[in-house]
């Protein structure tokens, strides 16, 4: 254990170094008023129906959260997948070591159950990281205990305590322990169990509230009875774990803090199983806006000029789409239409101005018509596209680099102004591509698409979409009289199709106009 230096900031120290990140201890933060962020969006984000990402695709992910400045980033479960354990492995290597110019890197966390082969994989994943973690987890709530684990309060803390000394003896001095359920723990069992982890060597604890049913005074009240009555707490980070089930992972989160949680557990836009977890974004700005007058001046090391592009790629790999009205970071949080009598929002608007000023760089009116109109293959061109790409959190090789112009160019002849948008979507397509297997050759019939949409009945993954296509013959001299317009117009063929999987559906109603085709005499 590291020993608590004896000189603490005072408050007015702490306002004059607002945006100092203390040096890193794994089981104490020599700045009582800093915060950590530990982020798990590639782990607990990830388990996301739906939001499952390539290796490529998180190390991108991983790259842009060390751009944000998270403290910790859990970026897997190597015992879950070969492919995880290589996707972490990866991140350990490449972003684990990536030390900025303040002695920044972040620590890279493995999650493992308490079993010797998880935390061994998690260790063989995250070890060669300059700041390694395992976070290991066993649930203590009566009914996980015995429905899931079949297991005695007694066997849990022998287990518990053993898996610990287990992951020291392999070298991981940074161990957080995370006692599953714990909101439906028996209080009593929770503070023995925590006091004996503690004991064994861990640096943090963690206190999930798994199921997301607690109200944000029940948690604040948790960790405020936690740091009261466990012994030995004082040796170690206690962290927050919220789930958003009942809409309150946020507030729980800000409970939590207040309550003197130091390190809370976020995803980017919230996601996470179920109903996600708290929100990066919402609680970094909430600790940002009311800094002095609600959270006696605890800050983080965030830095929220990259929280809008960390979102936008985190919307992109995941296929987790926002509502147009999410917090800071939907389409609509910062526009206001121009009809309405602005007087009267103008309280709301001084607060999307120091909102926006603080979180978003100028990037969303950046125009890269400049480079665009550009009409041979200039160096200038392709440098400043690289350098466009980079702040936007890509990194490529000169190849890719030298792809993504070809089509940026091709865009930039259709479109008069390619947006940041626009480049995110030639990058995926272009560079983090699979390794084809299939590829679509050609189609056979020469073939117009008139019309394409999709309506989908119920949201979320498992809804009904139904898609409608229509289509006509691309060279046809055939043509017909509108009974409207009385135009001469070449016919078309209509196909339509329901169905889970937009996909299917899509080529469902592809067919079925078709067939109408075909089968109509020109
Ligand atoms: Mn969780």
């Amino acid at each position: 254990m590291t020993t608590i230096p004896s000189m603490i900031p005072s408050p007015q120290q702490t306002k004059n170094s607002i945006d100092m990140r203390p040096i890193y201890i794994p089981n104490y933060i020599p700045n009582p008023y800093y915060v950590r962020i530990f982020d798990t969006t590639l782990r607990d984000g990830e388990q996301s129906p739906g939001a499952a990402m390539t290796s490529q695709e998180k190390l991108d992910i991983a790259r842009q959260l060390a751009k944000l400045g998270v403290d910790v980033i859990e970026a897997g479960f190597p015992c879950s997948s070969q492919d995880e354990f290589k996707a972490v492995k990866m991140i350990a290597e490449e972003v684990g070591n990536d030390v900025d110019d303040n002695g920044y890197v972040p620590v890279i966390v493995g999650i493992a159950r308490c079993n010797q082969k998880d935390i061994e994989t998690a260790w063989e994943a995250v070890k060669h990281a300059m700041r390694p973690k395992i976070s290991t987890f066993i649930a203590t709530s009566p009914i996980h205990m015995e429905h899931k684990l079949g297991k005695s309060k007694e066997e849990v803390l022998q287990i518990a305590c053993k898996m610990v000394k287990f992951a020291r003896n392999l070298g991981c001095h940074d161990i957080q322990f995370v006692p599953e359920d714990a909101t439906r723990s028996e209080r009593d069992f929770l503070y023995q169990i925590l006091g004996e982890v503690i004991k064994a060597g861990v640096t943090t604890v963690a206190i999930p509230d798994t199921v997301g049913i607690t109200m944000p005074w029940e948690y604040g009240r948790l960790i405020a009875d936690i740091k009261a009555n466990t012994p030995g707490i004082e040796n170690v980070v206690l962290s927050s774990h919220c789930h958003n089930d009942l809409g309150l992972a946020v507030a729980n989160t800000l409970e939590g803090v207040r309550a003197g949680a130091r390190q809370l557990e976020v995803t980017i836009n919230g996601i996470g199983e179920r109903a996600g977890n708290a929100s990066l974004e919402e609680i970094v700005m909430a600790l940002k806006c009311k800094r002095y007058d609600q959270f006696d001046g605890l800050y983080t090391g965030i830095n929220t000029q990259h929280i809008l592009k960390t979102s936008k790629m985190v919307e992109k790999y995941t296929g987790m789409y926002l509502q147009p009205h999410k917090a800071l970071v939907g389409a609509n949080a910062f526009v206001h239409e121009s009809g309405i009598h602005q007087v009267l929002f103008l309280p709301l608007i001084l607060l999307v101005t120091l909102i926006s000023s603080i979180t978003f760089p100028p990037f969303r009116s950046f125009l890269m018509k400049l480079i665009a109109s550009s009409s041979s293959l200039h160096s200038s061109g392709r440098a400043a596209l690289r350098k466009r790409l980079e702040e936007l959190g890509f990194q490529l090789k000169d190849d890719e680099i030298n792809r993504v112009f070809f089509n940026f160019k091709a865009l930039g002849d259709k479109k008069k102004r390619v947006t940041d948008e626009d480049l995110r979507t030639l990058v995926s397509n272009e560079v983090t591509h699979i390794e084809p297997i299939w590829k679509l050759g050609d189609l056979q019939e020469p073939i117009k698409l008139v019309e394409y949409s999709v309506t989908t009945i119920k949201n979320g993954i498992d809804g009904i979409v139904t898609t409608y296509v229509v289509i006509c013959r691309e060279n046809s001299n055939y043509e017909s009289t509108s009974t409207l317009s009385q135009e001469n117009v070449h016919p078309t063929f209509s196909g339509t199709a329901a169905g889970t999987d937009v996909v299917v559906s899509s080529v469902e109603a592809y067919i079925a106009a078709l067939n109408k085709m075909l089968g109509s005499k020109e």
